[in-house]
């Protein structure tokens, strides 16, 4: 049986990266996108970045199972970053215990960070979130969160990366 190599030539040496300079590295995909600006891949290339579950929640618009995910349960101090592209979406200090097996957040973390989108899908009218840079889907926001919002930003764990606060010490994930 022969192996399909044509498209992925034999590149195996590519020259040594180039150290990186200064800040942050190697957590998000990207450098992270300021509000405003717009992240526009094909679709190729979200499949190259992103895990399948991934990529079925962020461009599908999938939902993962309730209870599941490997943020509801999460209590770390820190900021939840868009899997996508890295935009900083939600803030542990704004995260509750909703129930629903979803991590769930009173509001984003910024004015700009995520879009609304009306959703009209399952026979339901509901109000979709999306990265406002991505365009990734997130969850849906619903009208009975707690105080100081009264909002409930329902979002799939898939969507999301989470970055400890510095002095934390709890982070399971961003290892090499
Ligand atoms: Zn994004």
């Amino acid at each position: 049986m022969l192996i399909v190599a044509a498209c992925n030539p034999a590149n195996s040496q590519v020259a040594p990266a180039t150290p990186v300079e200064g800040d942050s590295s190697s957590t998000a995909p990207t450098e992270t996108p300021s509000v405003g600006d717009s992240v526009e891949l094909s679709d190729e290339a979200w499949h190259a970045r992103l895990t399948p579950e991934r990529y079925h929640v962020l461009r599908e618009g999938g939902t993962e199972r309730a209870f599941t995910g490997a943020f509801h349960d999460h209590h770390a101090s820190g900021l939840y970053r868009c899997a996508g592209c890295g935009a900083p979406l939600f803030s542990s200090a704004d995260k509750f215990d909703s129930g629903t097996g979803w991590p769930s957040y009173t509001r984003a973390v910024e004015e700009g960070r995520v879009r609304e989108v009306r959703d009209e899908s399952h026979g339901m009218v509901r109000t979709e979130i999306v990265c406002a840079a991505c365009d990734g889907h997130l969850g849906h926001v619903f009208p009975d969160g707690p105080a100081p919002t009264g909002l409930r930003y329902c979002v799939n764990s898939a969507s999301l990366v989470f970055d400890a606060q510095e002095g934390e010490t709890t982070d399971t994930e961003n290892q090499p």
